[in-house]
């Protein structure tokens, strides 16, 4: 797939945890990874309770397994469950595109500047080859059935690339219907993609993730991140595409990600780190 325009690519990032129950929680607190806990976590407000105060309309869209707390007061919409017939399902599960479903529409009539997180099933296992419509099948042939100890790695590996596949499709999509909200309808928009860990693919015959952190191998704990900022987005906020463009060989984490969304939107907080925003180097004078 052509690469959309102007998308940057993060390609030194590291998670907080190599889990779902750990990283997504820590990524949306204002903790960061030495000070990170479960308990500290949920006894304070997060990003997203900071985004609501600041006046946005927060809404989290899940096709995974739920926020991990982390959208307890904002609004909460579940896309998960399969619906007989629905092109966007299968017997056992919906697939991301999903996620999208309305989105030009729900931005549309908004009343407000909007924040959606839209948490995919993306790439997580075992079962990767039910998190893709057969037309993305590249790759193959394909491990089917949960019990990995039964497949070949090579068919192992060739149902997660097609989830990468399908994950391509899925955020190229989501800049695409972006673009277009901020053509026709002039709408301010970007998009930050992460993941929230890892996946070990056979190497040293470690499979999944969910590894100790200081043992867990690096395949883990690296893990994509892409921005994409439209036009006007970008002038608003007064943020140097170029100046990103440099930035993006160098070393992130998820530690980044709570004060970086507050620097692009141009929101000043106590909670608010500077240090920690990737966005601040780059912007000018807002
Ligand atoms: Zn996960």
């Amino acid at each position: 797939m052509a690469k959309q325009p102007g998308l940057l690519y993060f390609s030194k990032v590291e998670s907080c945890g190599t889990a779902t129950a750990v990283s997504v929680p820590c990524v949306f607190s204002a903790l960061g990874r030495s000070h990170y806990s479960d308990t500290r976590a949920q006894s304070q407000e997060g990003l997203l309770d900071v985004l609501k105060h600041a006046g946005f309309e927060v809404i989290w869209r899940d096709n995974n397994s739920g926020c991990k707390g982390v959208c307890d007061r904002v609004t909460y919409e579940d896309v998960s469950q399969p619906v007989k017939g629905d092109p966007l399902c299968n017997d056992d599960e919906c697939y991301d595109e999903r996620l999208l479903r309305g989105l030009p529409e729900l931005i549309r009539k908004a009343g407000k500047d909007l924040v959606i997180v839209l948490h995919q099933k993306g790439s997580h296992g075992p079962s990767y080859w039910k998190r893709y419509p057969g037309q993305f099948q590249d790759f193959g042939p394909v491990c089917e059935t949960n019990d990995l100890a039964k497949c070949s790695r090579e068919s192992i590996v060739a149902a997660y690339d097609n989830t990468i596949l399908y994950t391509d499709f899925v955020i190229s999509k989501a800049i695409g219907l972006l673009a277009q909200s901020s053509v026709q309808d002039g709408v301010d928009a970007s998009l930050v993609y992460f993941s929230d860990h890892g996946e070990s693919l056979g190497e040293n015959n470690l499979y999944l993730h969910g590894a100790p952190y200081v043992i867990s191998p690096s395949g883990q704990r690296h893990v994509p991140m892409m921005v994409w900022l439209s036009d006007g987005f970008r002038s608003r906020f007064r943020l140097d595409q170029n100046c990103l463009a440099a930035r993006t060989g160098q070393e992130f984490s998820h530690d980044n990600i709570f004060h970086s969304t507050l620097g692009m939107l141009g929101i000043s907080t106590a909670v608010y780190n500077p240090r920690l925003d990737l966005f601040n180097a780059c912007s000018h004078g807002s």
